[in-house]
């Protein structure tokens, strides 16, 4: 039985859900050019060259470091990593891709299968990020500066059933990146785009028709754009309206706190998709040392979950305070080391600090985590009755 089934007015209805992430990826240099890839330049149009933008004549590149992060995600996530993969051409015209076409990935993308947070992974592939469009009321402006970064593109199974999972994953993915140290993945700088594709069926053994929403810019707009199209789709059903149902591309309106159509969903042969001549096609397990990644991986946030609650037997809710802010969790660290691991006063020294440490740190902005060894010692003096 499908988690997440509403029952409304004597009618079961069976929500639907699969994610599109966009994550640009903090390499040095652009995907195809040598352009920096800066996400925090301001004055437009300075991280450009002949290649992002488009010139007649100009080569791409490929960075490789751009590939080893995709796959290093991959492997974090235990999927499989393609030997074969190459670019594809995405063609459609817009002025925020002047080539009329992104170079992305279609057949052959570098990861397959994986799951994550219990969510099964579908692929992730490596495209190049498009210009950044303004739309003045008299005019609209170009800047260049975002064309040509590194964007990789997670897609899910369509395998989750409420938006409470929904925001659940796309913060794991979050962490996960961070983690990795491959992505920024801030949304509201635009770093992290999460797009979600919304579906209601009355019967749990098909789906019903989706539609896609963009112009998500938070966790908290994804879950009620979830929440809000569930909704808008069994009051059509409930009308009798189900025919009003169409595949669809709508947009979040965060003003409205409501969805609007966009446009109706154009088919991937609408892309004329084909294999990009101009650059060559690669041979990853050849190009790239599998093991070597999977080994210099850092610790991921589960393992460290997992090691938290068995070496220190703390609350779920303090482990993940640790977990999601790494400076936090070296300190706790450091204070139980200094404790000598004794859990009682481990205990008590997180009580402390998921308490009281982090709401100082919250109330002022200057104030800095304290000294791990002073704050283990004041945590012996509370349990040895020395201090209250
Ligand atoms: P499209 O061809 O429209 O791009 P895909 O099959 O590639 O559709 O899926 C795109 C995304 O939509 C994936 O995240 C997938 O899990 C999700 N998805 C597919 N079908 C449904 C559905 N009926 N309801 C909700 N999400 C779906
Ligand atoms: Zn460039
Ligand atoms: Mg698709």
């Amino acid at each position: 039985m499908i988690t997440g089934m509403i029952e409304r007015n004597g009618k079961t209805y069976y929500p639907t859900i699969g994610l599109e992430i966009h994550a640009e990826l903090a390499t040095e240099t652009k995907m195809f050019c040598a352009c920096k890839n800066d996400a925090d330049e301001t004055r437009p149009n300075v991280n450009t060259c002949p290649v992002c933008m488009a010139h007649p004549g100009t080569l791409p590149v490929p960075n490789k470091k751009a590939i080893e992060s995709v796959i290093k995600v991959g492997l974090a996530i235990g999927a499989d990593i393609a030997n074969f993969s190459e670019f594809d051409r995405k063609n459609y015209f817009y002025p925020d891709i002047p080539k009329g076409y992104q170079i992305s990935q279609y057949k052959y993308p570098i990861v397959s299968h994986g799951t994550l947070g219990g969510v099964e992974i579908t692929r992730i592939h490596l495209e190049e990020d498009t210009a950044n469009s303004k739309h003045l009321d008299d005019a609209s402006l170009v800047d260049f500066n975002r064309a040509g970064v590194p964007l990789m593109e997670l897609v899910t199974e369509p395998v989750i059933h409420d938006a409470e999972t929904a925001m659940k994953f796309g913060k794991e993915l979050q962490l996960l990146l961070r983690t990795l140290g491959v992505a920024h993945a801030n949304m509201e700088k635009g770093e992290m785009r999460v797009e979600v594709n919304v579906s209601v069926s009355t019967d749990p053994n098909t789906f019903g028709t989706k539609v896609e929403v963009k112009n998500i810019n938070s966790f908290s707009a994804a879950g009620k754009s979830i929440d809000y199209e569930i909704d808008r789709m069994i009051k059509l059903y409930e009308a009798g309206k189900e025919s009003e149902i169409v595949q669809e591309t709508r947009g979040w309106d965060d003003g409205k706190q409501g969805t609007y159509s966009q446009r109706s969903k154009e088919n991937s042969n609408d892309y004329r998709y084909f294999p990009d001549p101009d650059i060559p096609k690669y041979h990853l397990h050849e190009m790239f040392d599998l093991e070597a990644i999977k080994k210099s991986s850092p610790e991921l946030p589960w393992e460290k979950r997992e090691r938290y609650a068995k070496d220190y037997g703390i609350k779920g809710e303090d482990i993940e305070s640790y977990v999601t802010d790494q400076r936090l969790g070296e300190f706790f660290e450091a204070v139980a080391k200094r404790l000598s691991n004794d859990k009682e006063s481990v205990r008590l020294a997180s009580n402390y600090t998921t308490s009281d440490v982090i709401g100082l740190l919250a109330k002022d902005s200057e104030a800095k985590i304290p000294c791990a060894n002073c704050f283990g010692e004041l945590i012996e003096f509370a349990v040895q009755g020395k201090v209250s």
